[in-house]
């Protein structure tokens, strides 16, 4: 099978996307960079179930040295005050879709994609973009995919459950933990 780098955004999320993706006929390597988990007390908590899930499905898993929240921080400040599914996540995914597209060129892997869209409060149109403006960018493929569909949210659901996965309760970063301690809607 063609292997893959899967940017990983939670471990609850890649469950369905690593089973959708072999359906597909690729095999998925993990990528989890994730500079916006905040704080670093829950960055650690969502690698260390990232690395569980990839574990549990038998699945390799690229982690990076460095959590990378202080250039995430600087790319996205100039959007700080927009709302959760504003500019800000605009900036996010696309820091993100660059550094996988980067990844997928130095692991010689030259394909990538995201679980990303399998949110139902994320627009998986501008994810796959995005995702296909970085791998312009760096001479590798990038796979659109809208893995929501089918019921793939669900199925992440009932198999992050099955297989006893944390499933966080913001999205990640700081201004999203805000907003859920000031009590508004949480779209993950
Ligand atoms: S709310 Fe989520 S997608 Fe938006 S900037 Fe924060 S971590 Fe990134």
């Amino acid at each position: 099978m063609r292997k893959i780098l899967l940017s990983v955004c939670c471990a609850p999320d890649s469950t369905h996307s690593i089973n959708a993706l072999r359906e597909a006929g690729f095999e998925p390597v993990l990528f989890l960079y994730n500079p916006n988990i905040h704080p670093y007390n829950e960055y650690l908590k969502r690698i260390f179930e990232m690395k569980k899930t990839a574990a549990a499905f038998g699945a390799e898993a690229v982690c990076p040295d460095d959590w990378g929240a202080k250039e995430w921080f600087g790319f996205v400040e100039e959007f700080k005050h927009e709302k959760e599914g504003g500019k800000r996540c605009s900036a996010c995914f696309a820091l993100r879709m660059e550094k996988s597209a980067l990844a997928a060129k130095k692991l010689g892997i030259g394909l990538f994609t995201t679980t990303l869209t399998i949110s139902p409060h994320k627009d998986a149109k501008l994810i796959n973009s995005l995702g296909a403006e970085a791998a312009a960018g760096h001479g590798v493929e990038y796979l659109a995919t809208d893995f929501k569909k089918k019921d793939g949210f669900k199925k992440s659901v009932a198999l992050s459950k099955a297989h006893g996965i944390y499933r966080q309760n913001y999205c990640g970063c700081s201004y999203s933990l805000l907003e859920r301690r000031a009590g508004k809607p949480i779209k993950i």
